[in-house]
């Protein structure tokens, strides 16, 4: 049993970044100038998209992270804190503006973005220590990529010595040391990233059956992961247990039927999602149903934390 209070709460550690996106016919080739036909700035970054996905859902929610002390910084404070996210450990950086990440879109949704990490850089090991009571109170750390691999690594061992379970999203894909991966409870990856990780391992057809992943299974057991989510877009997801009984290794999580408009942000709400599912004291697979539903949700609105579906609207689809 969880002692009392601390049921349910996550910690979400690492990036906050305004997304400064233009919209245009096609992309700019190398040295070219286009004509744009919009432009919008939303709040972005990957660990503000999940404590926002995660805190709609249900979840209490901290986010550790650093913010520049400019617009950005104002906007995407007021974006997480509207959506009840405790921003109280999110500090605000007098050197370094707020990250941003510059996106051209093309008429057919393709894009390119480049990330200015900005303040997000600037998140120490230091950071992590000052935030010592929300990591002592918390069920579940959500870490991703988009910091310095000190400062998640840090997290993830204030995580595992306060008992919680450290839920790590390889992304932006970067090698990481065994160490890490040690602290890792659940690995939420997708597919690409499942293939990198496993030194360009070839990963079944997103439409394969459950029993066609189980080398990926042994593969990443073979590398101390042994609770391993893989997302596959439209294609829903796919749950690698090794710690379940033989027979229920791995589930695959159906995707649910939308008609979708907009799948940016579509991971980011379904590792949220996954947070606060844990938080709740689901299983693997019961966190992966639901966060499927949540994150096709998602996807039928266009942009990223205004988009991400409440508790309820998840409900209402799974009723
Ligand atoms: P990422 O954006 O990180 O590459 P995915 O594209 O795998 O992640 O999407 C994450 C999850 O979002 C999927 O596992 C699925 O549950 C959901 N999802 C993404 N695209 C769609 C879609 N077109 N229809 C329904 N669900 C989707």
């Amino acid at each position: 049993m969880t002692p009392e209070g601390t049921a349910g709460r996550i910690v979400v550690v690492g990036s906050l970044n305004a997304d400064l996106t233009i919209y245009c016919e096609r992309l700019p080739l190398p040295g070219e100038t286009v004509h744009g036909n919009g432009f919008a700035v939303n709040p972005g970054g990957k660990s503000a998209n999940q404590a926002v996905a995660a805190s709609k859902l249900g979840g209490h929610v901290s986010l550790v992270g650093a913010v520049g002390d400019d617009a950005n910084g104002a906007m995407l404070l007021a974006s997480t804190a509207s959506a009840g996210v405790d921003i109280s450990r999110v500090r605000s950086s007098s050197v370094a503006a707020t990250g941003v990440a510059v996106i051209s879109v093309d008429a057919h949704g393709e894009n390119n973005i480049i990330i200015s990490a900005g303040a997000n850089g600037t998140l120490s090991p230091a950071d992590i220590t000052a935030a010592a009571d929300a990591f002592d109170r918390a069920a579940v750390v959500c870490l991703c990529l988009e910091v310095s691999l000190e400062t998640v690594a840090a997290a993830a061992q204030a995580g595992h010595d306060a008992g919680a379970t450290v839920l790590l999203n390889l992304s932006p894909y970067a090698e990481i040391p065994q160490s890490l991966a040690d602290l890792s409870d659940v690995l939420l990856v997708n597919a690409h990233e499942a293939s990198l990780f496993l030194g360009d391992a070839e990963v079944p057809d997103a439409d394969a059956d459950a029993a066609a992943w189980e080398p990926v299974r042994l593969q990443f057991a073979a590398r101390g992961l042994e609770r391993v989510l893989v997302t596959l877009g439209a294609h829903g997801s796919v749950v690698l247990d090794s710690q379940a009984a033989a027979g229920s290794r791995i589930t695959r999580v159906a995707p649910t039927k939308v008609n979708a408009v907009d799948t940016t942000g579509a991971g980011d709400a379904f590792t949220g999602a996954v947070a606060a599912r844990l938080a709740a004291g689901d299983s693997l697979a019961e966190a992966a149903s639901f966060a499927s539903v949540a994150a096709a949700l998602a996807a039928t609105k266009k942009g990223t934390q205004a988009a991400y579906p409440a508790i309820e609207d998840v409900e209402r689809r799974l009723a």
